[in-house]
């Protein structure tokens, strides 16, 4: 039995980072990009100015008052969109509109507040009604202009290789005119559900059998973070059945398969691992979860991990959890795998009678006394998936701690 630790390790040792590939720019919500993005072009492009207002010589302003406006002759108008074709010299203005490119000549904009102008006019109209405005107040060089290149610089790189994006950094990145950036292709993962009892939903249920939940749940969790799940159905528990299904997987980044991997009679999981490919390690010191089996199989040239999770549909969850969730998260280029954790205290005893690391399901609260609370969502058995529907956390209750105690602190995985 190897630990969670090593059996993670040798996981991802395994699994490679997948080639980068272009994708339009929401595509990539949530994706880390494949390389450093750097920028093409300065943001914003040229000076403009912040306020509607009038661009000016700032000179010109200096002493203006309500008791003694400076007038200024109105040589034009200016929306954002528009360059204007001429020039602030002393003694002129030009009326201009939030995001406009300052005019040649001018360096402040003095805003229509601090100016005569009457306030209601559409633009356009007052121009044609009066030539001068008069200026209020002085404006220090400078006033009211956003400077071409003051959020971003051409050849800056802006956002690091790695990194997640998150909407406002899709927002940078169209900002810079791109439309498609390069990302990690998504990894397909093939799902395979294994055992002569379990039926597909929607169908009759005949007697001694029971639904494939595992199926889903684990195509969920694929598909929850940045995969794509590929759905093999389920093959009956014999050597020949589960080979020809595993066959249809090849072709996939990952082959997860769910139960036949524990020590019963039709266990065949693992000697099909063993005769078509390779095994690496089969059991884990956790709770639940302890059958895991983890190996590759030849494929085109290069090593398809396979996963073969146990059938208990608690323990496929949360060995997914532990083990696949991370390997997609390499596949994609991301390292930020690890959950966030809070020392909770156990609000009711937690065992652990054989000295493996219990992920025990719980619901964690943060209470009155300032202090977050694990409570366990119920019965802890590992057929019992309603445990871990309700769950947001995971207790960890380590190796060589026997009992968890009401009010002792315990370990908490977050899992939302
Ligand atoms: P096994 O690993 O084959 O011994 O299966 C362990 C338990 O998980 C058994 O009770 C199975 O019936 C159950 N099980 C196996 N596969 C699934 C599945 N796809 N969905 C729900 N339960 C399953
Ligand atoms: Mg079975």
């Amino acid at each position: 039995m190897i630990s969670v630790e090593e059996a993670l390790e040798r996981i991802l040792a395994l699994v490679p980072v997948l080639e980068p590939v272009e994708v339009p720019l929401l595509d990539a919500l949530g994706q880390a990009v494949a390389e450093d993005v750097v920028s093409p072009l300065d943001i914003p492009p040229h000076d403009n100015t912040a306020m509607d207002g009038y661009a000016v010589c700032a000179a010109d302003t200096a002493g203006a008052s309500e008791a003694s406006p400076v007038t200024l002759r109105v040589v034009g108008e200016l929306a954002a969109g528009y360059v204007s074709d001429r020039s602030v010299e002393p003694g002129t203005a030009v009326r201009i509109m939030t995001g406009a490119p300052m005019p040649p000549g001018a360096d402040a904009v003095v805003p229509f507040e601090e100016t005569d102008e009457p306030a209601g006019h559409s633009f356009g109209a007052f121009a044609k009604s009066r030539d001068v405005v008069g200026i209020l107040k002085a404006a220090q060089p400078g006033a009211n202009i956003r400077r071409a290149a003051e959020d971003v610089r051409r050849g800056q790189p802006i956002i690091p290789k790695g990194t997640v994006l998150h909407p406002a950094q899709v927002g940078v990145l169209a900002s810079l005119g791109m439309a498609t950036v390069r990302v990690h292709r998504r990894p397909v993962v093939a799902i395979l559900s294994t055992g002569d009892e379990v039926v597909a939903p929607g169908q009759p249920l005949r007697p001694g059998q029971i639904y494939d939940s595992n199926a889903w749940s684990i195509s969920a969790m694929v598909l929850e973070n940045g995969g794509i799940p590929r759905r093999l159905g389920i093959a009956k528990d014999t050597v020949d059945a589960l080979t020809a299904k595993l066959r249809e997987g090849l072709d996939a980044d990952m082959l997860v398969t769910s139960a036949g991997v524990s020590r019963g009679d039709y266990d065949v999981v693992k000697d099909v691992l063993a005769k078509e490919g390779e095994v690496d390690f089969w059991t884990v010191r956790m709770r639940p979860g302890k059958p895991l089996a983890f190996g590759s199989f030849a494929s085109g040239g290069r090593r398809l991990p396979h996963i073969g999770l146990p059938g208990n549909p608690v323990s496929s969850m949360v060995s997914f959890e532990l083990f696949g969730r991370p390997a997609i998260y390499k596949m994609l280029g991301r390292s930020d795998w690890p959950r966030p954790r809070v020392r909770a205290i156990a609000d009711e005893p937690i065992e652990n009678s054989d000295a493996r690391r219990v992920y025990a399901r719980a619901i964690l609260t943060h209470r009155e006394d300032g202090r977050w609370h694990a409570a366990l969502t119920g019965p802890q058995g590992s057929g019992i998936l309603t445990s871990m529907a309700f769950a947001n956390a995971f207790a960890i209750v380590p190796e060589d701690v026997p009992l968890v105690r009401p009010g002792d602190e315990v370990d908490c995985m977050l899992l939302a």
